[in-house]
């Protein structure tokens, strides 16, 4: 018997979204069902979706990028809401499902493929007590039997938090040169690298450029939602 056990007695599990009673988990069935998930992969810079995987509109995009769905989707909002400002870690294992079932359906060659986890600052971490995305980057490497990889990529400056700046270009002088990436060892090159959300694209532009300058050579940067 665990701790697990006591705290479903005392406090139920309910749906995060609906209210509804479950036997375990955050999510129910029928609020997971309505998430309307993506199916292609899209362009960093003008987030086309991009079928064959080939970016053709700006192939200098330093990634592509994939994403599970919508952030204006109700139970994805809540659940990444839950996750980073109600520190609920249990949100993480439904979000990194949804990422799951939608990166298998994508063609991508999973071989040589490390997961990495997209950091937060170290005040960042102080404040939360975890990196929500390697909450969800670990389940999912785990899953598919990829190297996780949570110490190469490293956020080494602290600023206002992306969600707090509207405009598009300030977002992109705000985290400028904000990563640092030790050298890459794998030698197919390839990362997933992965975020709870996505919404100018600005910071999977600085991490991928990072990466890319320590080997990196091929980038896809995984989001469960995108806000783009
Ligand atoms: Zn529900
Ligand atoms: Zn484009």
């Amino acid at each position: 018997m665990n701790g697990g056990f006591f705290m479903n007695i005392l406090f139920p599990a309910e749906c995060i979204v609906c209210g509804a009673r479950l036997e375990t988990g955050t999510l129910c069935n029928a609020c997971r069902r309505r998430i309307v998930p993506f199916r292609a992969a899209f362009c960093g810079t003008c987030a086309a979706p991009l079928p064959g995987f080939r970016n053709i509109c700006h192939p200098r995009t330093p990634y592509l990028l994939g994403a599970a769905g919508n952030y204006g989707d109700k139970a994805l909002r809540t659940l990444i809401y839950a996750l980073k400002f109600g520190r609920m870690k249990s949100a993480a294992e439904p979000l990194a499902d949804i990422l799951i079932h939608y990166f298998a359906q994508l063609p991508f060659d999973t071989r040589g493929c490390s997961v990495i986890p997209m950091p937060i600052s170290k005040e960042r971490m102080r404040e939360r007590g975890f990196n929500q995305a390697a909450l969800i980057a670990e389940r999912f490497a785990h899953l598919f039997g990829m190297p996780f990889e949570k110490n190469i990529l490293t956020r080494t400056k602290h600023r206002t938090a992306q969600s707090d700046i509207i405009d598009r270009n300030e977002r992109h002088e705000n985290i400028k040169g904000c990563y640092e990436a030790k050298p890459i060892k794998n030698a197919f090159g390839k990362i997933l690298l992965i975020d709870d959300v996505t919404t100018s694209g600005a910071t999977f532009t600085e991490a991928a450029l990072a990466l890319r300058a320590a080997g990196a050579k091929k980038i896809l940067a995984l989001a469960v939602a995108k806000a783009l």
